[in-house]
């Protein structure tokens, strides 16, 4: 059965914003790749997407995810490449997110907007990973920001009861430099 252009985006999972993947809702294959049949042929849904927004694929080219999410329809995630570049970039789906992403992903769960598992998909990782990026505080958040109460404590913690740097840096949820900056400054007081 053919799909007609509003048909495909209906079964793209899509958001208003285009920073976030667009996964493909229907069959997956197990590299990843969202299918479609397509003027009566199965294609690959992410191709057809970007057939759809910005025409024909030249010839000797391939549709190539930014993203690292296969099953991805978002066409602002895609970038014309040759087929050697994209095989190279292959194998296991990419796990890896930008700091702007791994962001996005902290304040819409924060938030309540979006599930652990829906953000899983909306990335093209794991929920694992989702879990391990909303566990980990950025580098500059406030959050990070120790009160002097919690740096007096952290201190007393490490002086009279021998926390190690990498316990402190787990309690306090901070790097574990930072720890070590702070233990040092009293060590040399
Ligand atoms: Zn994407």
């Amino acid at each position: 059965m053919r799909v007609t252009e509003k048909v495909f985006w209906s079964r793209v999972e899509r958001s208003e914003s285009p920073a976030v993947c667009w996964p493909w809702k229907q069959f997956v294959t197990d590299e990843g790749y969202g299918v479609v049949s397509y003027a009566g042929q199965k294609a690959v849904a992410s191709r057809v997407a970007w057939m759809l927004v910005y025409g024909a694929i030249p010839s000797g080219m391939c549709v190539r995810h930014t993203c690292g999410n296969r099953a991805c329809c978002n066409p602002a995630h895609m970038a014309l490449g040759v087929p050697t570049i994209n095989k190279g970039r292959g194998g296991t789906p990419s796990q890896r997110l930008s700091d702007a992403q791994m962001e996005q992903i902290r304040q819409r769960y924060l938030g309540n907007q979006a599930s652990r598992r829906l953000l899983a998909q909306q990335y093209g990782v794991s929920v694992h990973r989702i879990t391990a990026v909303i566990n980990t505080l950025p580098r500059d958040s406030p959050c990070r920001k120790l009160s002097a109460a919690q740096v007096a404590e952290l201190r007393r913690l490490r002086v009279e009861r021998g926390l190690t740097l990498s316990e402190l840096a787990r309690r306090y949820r901070v790097a574990k430099s930072t720890v070590f900056s702070l233990v040092r400054q009293t060590e040399l007081n």
